[in-house]
This record gives structure tokens, sequence and C-alpha cells, in this order.
């Protein structure tokens, strides 16, 4: 694989030993059912090439934002389904660290797997405390980061205690950093990044690092109203976030000095509220009327992005075009995904909002790369370190 400089799990030497390994298996769940299992079936390569090759495995992750040990956030469900997907039970230790889990550990042999509890139940994790990564560290022999969606945090499972262990990177973030790497740093031009969703704050990075290096910047999701509102137009009572109208102003004069076309929308469709069965109406402009809200681009805007997605050597995708959600509101981000699916060029996918949209248009598997890391890859492309990933031993 190209541009991956990190020691990788395909050189480790795993035979006999202990892996710990940091998977990124926060999974949604309705009232401890998993609605949606692709982070753990993303973590099974990994899984089962240290399997193969006689390593005893300790798999740990985070779910969820527990303040201290809760109950309704274990990792039992996950422990289950990953064993169905592995077709092995795997156990869930009594915690993530401690005498049990010791001695649970201790008792594994080669291919067995098992699942320690949450780490947000330990409050060492966020705080990347040094001794609960040594205490983790004590249980195994070795460490594999396959965690790209949480490595864009300093916590003990993803950077601490890759200090403390002979560490390398997994098979899911080895590939995450050289797909997203691609875009980043090696795109195939034109290079086309289209940036919808909610929130301009967490998005005007990426922005920023693509004006002047990417040939077209399209705009949607509520994202543009932000702008709209720089631009002096009228909102109505569309999402707009006050903190990224200032990021707007900012964006569109340095938009004006760059070689990047930086699109918006030309057309929209608004609702008076956010709900499915409100009254709809397609407008022909963009400034949008008292008493509504725009929440999806209009038929031309989509023809537009989708034409120009078709003409690119690259495409990243992060953010939908509108509420997709509700069904008066998804035509716009079902034809920039469609769109998408069918490009030729090299297509990468970020953010749990758009793999949403793309798993329910049934076009998951259309494109080149779905990435697991919503904020994540996002840093990621903004060129910000990833300290999960820059702890790891050069190869
Ligand atoms: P991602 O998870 O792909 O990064 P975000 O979390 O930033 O995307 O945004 C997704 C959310 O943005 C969706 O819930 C969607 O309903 C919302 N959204 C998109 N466009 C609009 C809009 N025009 N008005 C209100 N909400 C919107
Ligand atoms: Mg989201």
């Amino acid at each position: 694989m190209t541009g991956f400089a990190k020691a990788s799990v395909r050189d480790a030497d795993v035979d006999g030993k202990r892996a710990l390994v940091r998977g990124d298996l926060n999974v949604p769940l309705d009232d401890k059912k998993i609605t949606d299992d692709s982070r753990i079936r993303a973590c099974l390569p990994t899984l089962e090439l240290l399997r193969e090759r006689g390593a005893a495995i300790l798999v740990c992750s985070h779910l969820g934002r527990p303040a201290g040990t809760d109950p309704a956030l274990t990792l039992r469900p996950v422990a289950e389904r990953l064993g169905e997907l592995l077709g092995t039970d795997v156990p869930l230790a009594s915690g993530l660290v401690g005498d049990e889990v010791a001695a649970a550990a201790e008792r594994l042999g080669a291919g067995d797997v098992l699942m320690l509890e949450n780490s947000r139940f330990e409050p060492g994790e966020t705080k990347n405390d040094p001794a609960l990564a040594k205490a983790l560290a004590a249980l195994a022999d070795v460490y594999v980061n396959d965690a790209f969606g949480s490595s864009h945090r300093a916590h003990a499972t993803t950077e601490g205690i890759a200090r403390e262990l002979p560490a390398c990177a997994g098979l899911l973030l080895e590939r995450e950093v050289s797909e997203l790497g691609r875009v980043r740093d090696d795109p195939e031009p034109p290079l086309v990044i289209v940036l919808g969703g909610a929130k301009v704050t967490d998005k005007v990075g990426v922005i920023d690092r693509f004006l002047g290096f990417a040939e077209e910047i399209l705009i949607g999701g509520a994202m543009c109203f932000s702008i709209f509102k720089a631009e002096g137009r009228d909102t109505g009572n569309s999402l707009v976030e006050e903190e990224g109208v200032e990021h707007a102003r900012r964006v569109l004069a340095d938009a004006e000095r760059s070689d990047t076309l930086l699109e918006l929308p030309e057309d929209l469709v608004l609702g008076r509220e956010f709900d499915a069965g409100t009254d709809v109406q397609e407008l022909n402009s963009v400034d949008v009327p008292e008493g509504w809200m725009g929440l999806d681009i209009g038929a031309n805007t989509a023809a537009n992005y989708a034409k120009r997605i078709g003409r690119a050597g690259t495409v990243f995708w992060n953010g939908p075009m509108g509420a997709f959600e509700l069904d008066p509101f998804a035509a716009g981000t079902r034809r920039v995904a469609e769109a998408v699916a069918e490009a030729p060029g090299h297509t990468v996918v970020g953010g749990g909002d758009s793999g949403a949209a793309l798993a329910e248009f049934g076009l998951a598997d259309r494109v080149d790369w779905l990435s697991t890391g919503g904020g994540a890859s996002l840093e990621f492309v903004e060129g910000r370190e990833l300290p999960g990933l820059e702890v790891l031993p050069d190869a």
C-alpha cells in the first residue's frame, strides 16, 4: 500500500503472543440491540489475521459516552455479535483492567478472543492516564490500533498504550490512512469535495484545507445557510450556526482569491418545520422567505453537483445535502449519493450520516471507500495529526 509509513500488523510477530486490539466498536444501539454492525465487521480482517497467526486476542473499545460504569453501555451486545461474525465464543471480561481481567487473559489460548469492557467506564481513559495505559499493557505482549474512528483522540487505549507495548496499525487503520491520504496528498485531478451536513464549524477546516488545492468544492446541507447569511441573504428559519457565519465570511474572501470553484446551491426545497409531514415548497432561488426553512438542495443544484461529481478524478464527500431522514427532503442527498456511486473517479465518503444515507439508498458498496471515521476522517484530510496514528512507530 502506498504511503503508509507506520508499522503494520502484517509484519508483526504475534505467534503465541497476546495481542491487545483497539477497535472502534462504538456501534449505534437501540436499547442494547445493535442497529448497524458495520464497525464490528470493519475490524474483522485484523482479528482474523491475528487468529490465523496464532495470537490470543484481547479486544477493547469505547461505547457511547458513559460517565463512569453504566450497565446500559456494556459491550456485551458487541461481544455477542463479534462472536457470531468470527464463529467463535467471545466472552466479555468484567472490566477493562484488573486482576480478574488479567486472570481471564492468562487463560486465553491461540486464536481465543476476549472482549474487554467499555474503556470509558475507566475515568483514566479520556484523561490518557499513564497508570491505566500501564495496567492495560500488563495484559498483553503487543498492541494493534485498528480504531481509525477514535485515533483523533489521545486516550489511554489509543495513545498512552502505544507507548507501553510494541505497537502497530491494524488493517483497517492502514486502509483508512491510505484511502484518505490519497485524497489529501495525491488526488487524481480534478478533485471535487462535496460538503454538507449541519456543522460549519466542524467542517470549515476542510474548506480551508482544500481551497487552492481542490478544483471544486460543492456545498449543500445546512452548511450553506451560514454562507448565505454571510453574503447578506435571507435565510428564514433555516438552521444557521451563528459561529459559522464568521467562518463563512473568511471562507468567501479566501475563495475569491483562490483558483478553487466554491459552488453553492442555486435552488432549494423548503419546509415550514423539520418534519416529514410539513408543508413543502420548491424555491427557484436561495433567498428563504420568512416562516420557511431550507431543508434540501433543489433539483437544478443536485443535477449540477451530479455532473461535476461525474467528471471528477477524485471525489471526497462528507455530509448529507439535506435532511435526508425526512422523505420530502431526501432527493438532493439521493441524487448526490447516486452520482458518487456511479462516478468513474476515486470516491471516498466520510461521516456517519453520509454513510447512513449511502446505506439507506443501497449504495454503500458502490463507493471506493466508506470511512468508518467521522471526526477522525475530517481531521485527517484537514492535515491535522491523529495522536493514535502519530504515536505508532514507523515501519
Ligand atoms: P455527517 O455525519 O455525515 O458528517 P453531519 O452530522 O454534519 O453529517 O450532518 C448530518 C445532519 O445534517 C443530518 O441529520 C441532516 O438532517 C442534517 N441536515 C442536513 N441538511 C440540513 C438542513 N438544510 N437543515 C437542517 N438539517 C440538515
Ligand atoms: Mg453526523
